[in-house]
């Protein structure tokens, strides 16, 4: 059964915006083959965010950034704070469930409408993530830094020291070592990194995605989250995707290049996802059942679409004064 949790909030309502001149230049590109033909018909409700599973609180961050005024690389930041400052939250910034050691470390990468990006992996003791990538991003000649170059870069910027090991964290860390049994579960707080895809009102998309990985993980280990391509991709012509679930199944398919390659085919949102999905499945002697992948992509007409292998991952959208909750179709259903 489909589990819906609306949040309607009127005075953020969103404004109806006609795409149809943006989109008339991709169609005119012919080596973007957009399958389009009624670019004039074609209304999207702008500006509009999306994210991976259910984080209402990041996504009306983003959307009151966006209402402000503020663009999609502004909006999709400062959401994904929300979720990074949330200690509750056991599988993104701090409150993160740490490795095998007991460190929390995190990984992020956020994305704008130029394609530039900024990456940050093995991040420790700096609870924004996504605002280290950010400034990666804007102010370094590089795409990713990592560990304690990442954690220098970071204090140097103004960042604080935190310990992101909270008290319920390590007694969820210290319960699991009496077994120390690594499998990854599905559809549980282990498989939670927010990502988060938005469209201002200008059209112009931005992504960016923040993790602590997976819990319990080896140490050094890095997912897919802040590997550009596989975590998160953004085309500005086109769209854009981000990832959750087993890292290392959407590094081996480069997931989120995939779903935007696919859509750059004239693939919709939502059958792009289930294409990439099925990378995954379809490889022969694949153990999908045993681990969950989820996608969320938006393309540049505003239309979206979510697909995993399991049940219960869901996307929270914000358009039109609507923050909802939507649960996604699926593949596995035996
Ligand atoms: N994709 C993340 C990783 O593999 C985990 C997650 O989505 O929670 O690190």
């Amino acid at each position: 059964m489909k589990r819906r949790k609306f949040i309607k909030n009127t005075a953020l309502s969103g404004a109806g915006l006609a795409v149809g001149s943006t989109l008339a230049s991709c169609v005119d590109n012919e080596s973007k083959k957009i399958k389009s033909t009624t670019a004039t018909s074609i209304k999207a409700s702008l500006p509009l965010v999306i994210a991976t599973w259910h984080v209402e609180e990041a996504t009306a961050k983003a959307m009151a950034v966006l209402q402000a005024g503020g663009n999609a690389l502004d909006a999709v930041e400062q959401g994904c704070r929300v979720e990074e400052a949330n200690e509750k939250g056991q599988s993104v910034g701090k409150g993160g469930l740490p490795d095998r050691d007991g460190n929390v470390t995190l990984d992020a990468c956020i994305m704008d409408k130029h394609g530039n990006c900024g990456s940050v992996v093995y991040l420790q003791n700096i609870t924004h993530a996504v605002s280290v990538a950010r400034k990666v991003m804007e102010d370094t000649p590089h795409v990713m830094l990592a560990g304690e170059g990442a954690k220098q870069f970071a204090l140097s910027n103004g960042f604080k020291e935190e310990n992101l090991l909270t008290e319920a964290s390590k007694e969820a860390w210290e319960k699991w070592k009496v077994e120390a049994k690594y499998k990854p579960i599905i559809n549980i707080e282990n498989h939670d990194t927010i990502g988060m895809l938005a469209i201002d009102k200008n059209g112009d998309i931005s992504g960016a995605c923040t993790t602590s990985g997976l819990a319990y993980k080896m140490g050094g280990r890095v997912g897919d989250s802040p590997i550009i391509g596989s975590g998160l991709f953004v085309d500005n012509e086109i769209g854009a995707c981000v990832a959750t679930g087993l890292g290392e199944e959407v590094v081996k398919t480069v997931g989120s290049f995939l779903v935007v390659e696919l859509m750059r085919q004239g693939k919709s949102p939502q059958e792009a996802c289930e294409e990439a999905i099925g990378r995954i499945v379809n490889k022969p002697n694949s153990n999908y059942k045993d681990f969950q992948v989820g996608y969320i992509a938006v393309n540049k007409r505003g239309e979206t679409g979510h697909y995993s292998i399991h049940q219960y991952f869901s996307m929270t959208k914000f358009q039109d004064g609507v923050n909802e909750q939507i649960q996604s179709d699926f593949y596995n259903k035996n």
